[in-house]
Formats: structure tokens, sequence, C-alpha cells
């Protein structure tokens, strides 16, 4: 391989023992869909167009922040400043480093409407892998309907506080995510906006899930990761889960292959509270009681908020709402909440997964 060739700029790579020009030409002809480009997309898509994966689909729904340049390593001042979809300025910013791939970003909502359209039917056309860089347990369990219903290898991870976890499921060889977890209760889940995030503790899971795509990518999945694997490199301590027996014949999805979240009647509804201006968002699991002396905890480092009677209630500091007013929000005791200041279902469950969690 020479200068000139187009491969070149891959050449430290093909060098890699059982990569070679082979490898190369797979991850070429590859397609992954990154869905959430956050701490763990970004990482995740940046190594993947720049190891020249052929096509890379973005799915994002939300806008930058300038909280997010301490750990989102594809945006800068500029796009924080100008509030632009991360999908957008992702892409933008990997056409750049990368102009072999296709790059596509897709600014929208990952739900049980969109998601296997997007995944089977994107302009990219069908995915190879799915990348998890969501941030909420309901999201992921919607990708791992889609991956167990069309066999499609999905790459899970995620990184709060100081602590990471991954794991590959390749349905139907493996157990998949449902096998492992239950639905958790609401606002019994940690999420970044609540208890913060360490960047190279996300960077690390963004890397690992690019390194499990790859392996998938270039025909190498039985080099893919077979246990669960948990870690937190800030206190040191590392376990692993073997994922070998963990698929359980039971399993809703897996097992059954009900796919309650695709079909939409799992995971939350919202409902929009006519001429109030406001979203009710009930979570999968309403019903059971929540901890609101924690939510509290967690929303007031955001804003003004205090329990009284059984309710949290209060605005936040940083977040506005359609007609530029404060977000106000409720929570209840059984998980319910209602978002006040808004009308869009999609911007109330954003509201929602980023503060109370679930
Ligand atoms: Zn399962």
């Amino acid at each position: 391989m020479q200068q000139g060739d187009p491969l070149y700029r891959y050449h430290r790579q093909t060098l890699l023992a059982g990569f070679g020009a082979e490898g190369q030409e797979r991850l070429g002809a590859g397609h992954a869909v990154v869905v959430g480009v956050g701490a763990l997309g970004c990482p995740a898509a940046d190594l993947l167009v720049r190891a020249g994966v052929g096509r890379v689909t973005l799915i994002d729904r939300d806008v930058v922040e300038m909280t997010n340049l301490q750990r989102q390593t594809l945006f800068d001042e500029a796009d924080a400043r100008a509030g632009r979809a991360k999908a957008e300025a992702a892409r933008r910013r990997l056409e750049a480093v990368n102009s072999q791939a296709r790059v596509e970003g897709v600014v929208g909502d990952c739900c049980a409407r969109t998601a296997e359209s997007m995944m089977l039917d994107g302009p990219l056309g069908r995915a190879d892998v799915i990348v998890d860089g969501t941030d909420n347990f309901e999201t992921r369990f919607l990708l791992n309907d889609v991956s167990v219903k069309h066999a499609l290898p999905y790459v899970y991870g995620g990184a709060v506080g100081t602590r990471a976890v991954c794991a590959t499921f390749r349905p139907p060889q493996t157990a998949c995510l449902r096998c492992l977890f239950e639905t958790p209760a609401p606002g019994s889940t940690e999420t970044c906006d609540s208890v913060g995030v360490l960047a190279p503790v996300a960077t690390m899971v963004g890397a690992r899930e690019a390194l499990e795509a790859m392996k998938i990518l270039t025909g190498r999945a039985d080099l893919a990761s077979r246990s669960l694997l948990s870690f937190d490199p800030w206190l040191g301590e590392r376990r692993g889960l073997d994922l070998g027996g963990a698929k359980r014949a039971g399993c809703e999805c897996c097992g059954r292959r009900e796919f309650g979240f695709l079909a939409g009647d799992r995971g939350g509804r919202t409902t929009a509270m006519c001429g109030r201006g406001a979203v009710q968002v009930s979570p999968e699991s309403a019903g059971g009681d929540v901890d609101l002396g924690a939510v509290l905890a967690r929303l007031s480092i955001h804003g003004a908020f205090a329990l009284e009677e059984g309710v949290v209630r209060g605005e936040f500091a940083g977040e506005l709402g359609d007609a530029g007013g404060p977000v106000r929000l409720t929570v209840f005791g059984d998980g319910r909440a209602i978002v006040h200041g808004t009308t869009e279902p999609s911007r109330a469950r954003v509201v929602y997964a980023k503060y109370v969690g679930g």
C-alpha cells in the first residue's frame, strides 16, 4: 500500500495482524448507526469515521449546550453559542475528519414510531450495528427490541458519575439487554444531569463501543466481548459478568419475542394537557413509590425546587420553555410528572429523562 492509494490513510491499522486490507475493505462497506451523539456517541462516532467505516448515521434530538463541551468531543463553543443540533454539528465535524466516509445526521427522536425505520431504512440503508450513545433506559429497551427483532448487533454502553458499563449483544447468539435488566423504577436512575459524569470515563466507554463495533463490521464478531463489564476507573474497581449463561428462555424480548417497547405499549407515555401549556409524562413503571427526597436533591442543583405535601415542584434556572419563560416541573410520588412551559411531548420526555431519570 502506497501514498495515493485511498486506503493509505489507514496504513497503521492495516498493519495489524489479522486485519489487513481485507478488514479495511469490510469496514468501508459497513454501516454503523450511533444513537445519541453525546459523551459516548461523540468519541464512538469519531473513532469509527477515522477508522474508515464507510457509512455512519448519527441520530440525536438535542442541541449543543455549553455544559456539553466538558465531554462531548465533537463540539466547540461556536456550536453551543449557535445552539446547533448535535447530529448536524457532529456530521459537519466528521465530514471534515474523513471525506471518504458517508455521514448522515438525523435530527430527531428515536422512539417507538421511528426506531425501526431509522435502523433499517435510513438514507444510508440498513444498519450493520447499533451503537448506544443514549442516556436513558427507555430508549435502550427500544433499541434492544429492534436488535432482537431484526438480529442486529447492539453495542450497549453507559457512563454516569465515575462508573461505566458496557456489553455487546448479538441476538440470537447471545443474551439481550432485557435478559439482564428489569425496567428501572422512575426516579431511581441517576443521570449525568443529576450526579455528573467524568469525561475520560465516558470517552473510555465510547472508545470501547467503537472497538466492539469494529470487530462486528470486520467480520470478527467471534472476538466480541462476552461479558457485561462494569468498572469505575476513578476508584479502580472492575467487575465482569459472563453473558454466556445470562440468556433467559422466558425473556419477554428474546425468549417470547414480545417487542412491547417497539409496539409503543411499553415505555413512558406523554399526554399534552390542553390549554395549560404543559405535558404529563407517565413513565413505564408508574405506580411504584418514588424517593421524592432523592428527586428533590437532584433537581435542586438545577433550580428552585421544594417538596411539599408529597409533591416536588419548582422551576429550572437554565431550561427555557416554548414561549421563552422558565420550564417548571411537578413530580408525583408515583413517578408521574408534569412539565410546564412546553406543549411538545418530545421536549417533555427529554426534560424528564434528564432530570428525573428512568
Ligand atoms: Zn433477552
